[in-house]
């Protein structure tokens, strides 16, 4: 095999780790993260920002067989960005192959139209508080499925004004499930939670459990 072709059957991950499922549609099921290095986007309450340039490459047979060591139904893709690697596609359908409930987490700014059909994908709408909201990819909406997620972090009421506008401009209701989560340390949660019920906006408000269980740590 060449050196490239090698390279095509590689990918730079940051870490590969088994928690609980701290968001979205699998939250609370044991599962197996694999957070891939880099990230396009600079969003002011990143969170991961250890994954933005450190990294190892592993093969994908090799990955997925460390996936499957730990015993679980459940894996997430994640980043950092993972799409920004181009392999990580290939990855997931060999997730999927494998048998495995897959799921990806993505910022939004990236295609997602090559992402296997049998992954969730759980895709970032980025407010203004974040500041990354110019790189919103609008192209991606029409793709989206009830297997798919919306995600918009919420730092302020600002942006939950913006988010409610948002999902009624890109026709969103009704596409996939919306989900509204509050800024780690910036936006009080039961706050959210009262605009959310006060407006009856048909949203999923969710916290990180990861977080609540464990707190701001890597690898959980
Ligand atoms: S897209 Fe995700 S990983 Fe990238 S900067 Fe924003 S929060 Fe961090």
């Amino acid at each position: 095999m060449t050196e490239a072709n090698l390279k095509r059957e590689r990918l730079r991950i940051n870490e590969i780790f088994h928690s609980l499922q701290g968001e979205a549609d699998a939250v609370g099921y044991p599962t197996v993260f694999v957070r891939l290095t880099g990230c396009p986007l600079r969003c002011q309450y990143c969170d991961t920002e250890y994954a933005f340039h450190a990294g190892d490459w592993h093969d994908l047979d090799a990955i997925v067989e460390r996936v499957s060591s730990f015993g679980t139904r459940h894996v997430c893709v994640t980043g950092g960005e993972p799409l920004a690697q181009p392999n990580c596609l290939t990855l997931l359908t060999r997730l999927c192959d494998a048998g495995f409930e897959v799921s990806l987490e993505t910022s939004g700014a990236l295609d997602i139209a090559e992402v296997d059909a049998r992954v969730s994908r759980v895709v970032d709408v980025k407010t203004p508080g974040s500041r990354e909201a110019a790189r919103n990819r609008s192209e991606n909406f029409p793709l989206l499925t009830q297997r798919d997620q919306l995600k918009f972090v919420i730092c302020s009421r600002e942006d939950y004004d913006w988010s409610k506008a948002y999902l009624q401009e890109h026709g969103l209701p009704g596409r996939c499930q919306v989900l509204f989560s509050p800024s780690y340390t910036q936006m009080p949660p039961a706050t959210l939670a009262e605009w959310i019920l006060a407006d009856r906006l048909q949203v999923r408000f969710q916290l990180q459990l990861h977080k609540i269980l464990w707190g701001d740590v890597p690898g959980k």
